[in-house]
């Protein structure tokens, strides 16, 4: 999965606007991110398979990916968070960071094959495996499900017509970078024309380049809206007491 985490992440952000936003959307793609960095390592394994709707299989990402890798990772991240923000909103954000890791897990469940362990190392393996089963309906169901997130985010940050737009068009763009064949998407090229055994740290690179670009990115834009709003709010209060 790749725009539900990040649609999730700013779901997430909307309901609490007045923590900063890369703490829910780095949180949602966290696993991710060190997926990509312990694929660059050589820890995480992959192997490519360009009949898989995937174009690869996850043969070991135990580390990042298992149930309690992603605990452990969600707690540790918790904590960094907690030292970052100032005293009154510390217990929120580390929730808030905690739960943002954990989604992640719950979200790959819906369209992984089993190659989500249990614990490192651990033989029963999760994943409803719907991802190359029905390709079409996993991309579906999470153009859906970011839809869904997407219009409660803009609603929640009471976002004008323009910035919507922007943020749907954006999400729309991600969702194109894992369309199913016959559709072209990255993962399939490199696939293709990446030898063997480049493909990990080329794979580490890209994914953990894509999904950091994403969620610093958004979380850039979506401080410069908090601001232009603020601001905004701010003479309107002013003009509302010059009239009275
Ligand atoms: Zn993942």
């Amino acid at each position: 999965m790749f725009t539900g985490h990040i649609a999730l992440g700013l779901f997430l952000y909307s309901l609490y606007p007045s923590l900063p936003p890369e703490i829910p959307l780095v949180g949602s793609a966290f696993i991710d991110l060190i997926n990509g960095i312990l694929l660059l390592l050589s820890v995480d394994r992959i192997s490519p398979a360009p009949h898989l709707s995937l174009g690869v299989t996850l043969d070991f990402i135990d580390y990042d990916h298992s149930l309690l890798a992603c605990i452990a990772w969600g707690a540790m991240y918790a904590v960094m968070v907690r030292t970052m923000v100032n005293k009154e909103h510390r217990n929120t954000a580390a929730l808030l960071a905690f739960g943002a890791v954990v989604s992640h897990w719950v979200l790959d469940y819906s369209v992984h094959q089993k190659d989500l362990a249990m614990y490192p190392g651990s033989t029963l393996k999760f994943g409803t495996e719907l991802w190359e089963t029905h390709p079409w309906s996993a991309w579906s169901m999470e153009a859906v499900f970011s839809l869904g997130l997407w219009a409660a985010t803009a609603k929640n940050l009471r976002l004008d017509k323009s910035k919507s737009l922007k943020m749907a068009c954006v999400l729309g763009l991600l969702h194109l970078n894992i369309v199913p064949p016959p559709g072209v998407n990255p993962m399939h090229i490199m696939v293709h024309r990446v030898d063997t055994n480049w493909l990990r740290p080329i794979g580490g690179i890209a994914i953990f380049s894509s999904f950091l670009i994403a969620t610093l990115g958004m979380s850039k834009v979506l401080r410069q809206w908090s601001t232009a709003h603020n601001v905004k709010e701010a003479i309107a209060k002013a003009r509302v007491k010059k009239t009275r």
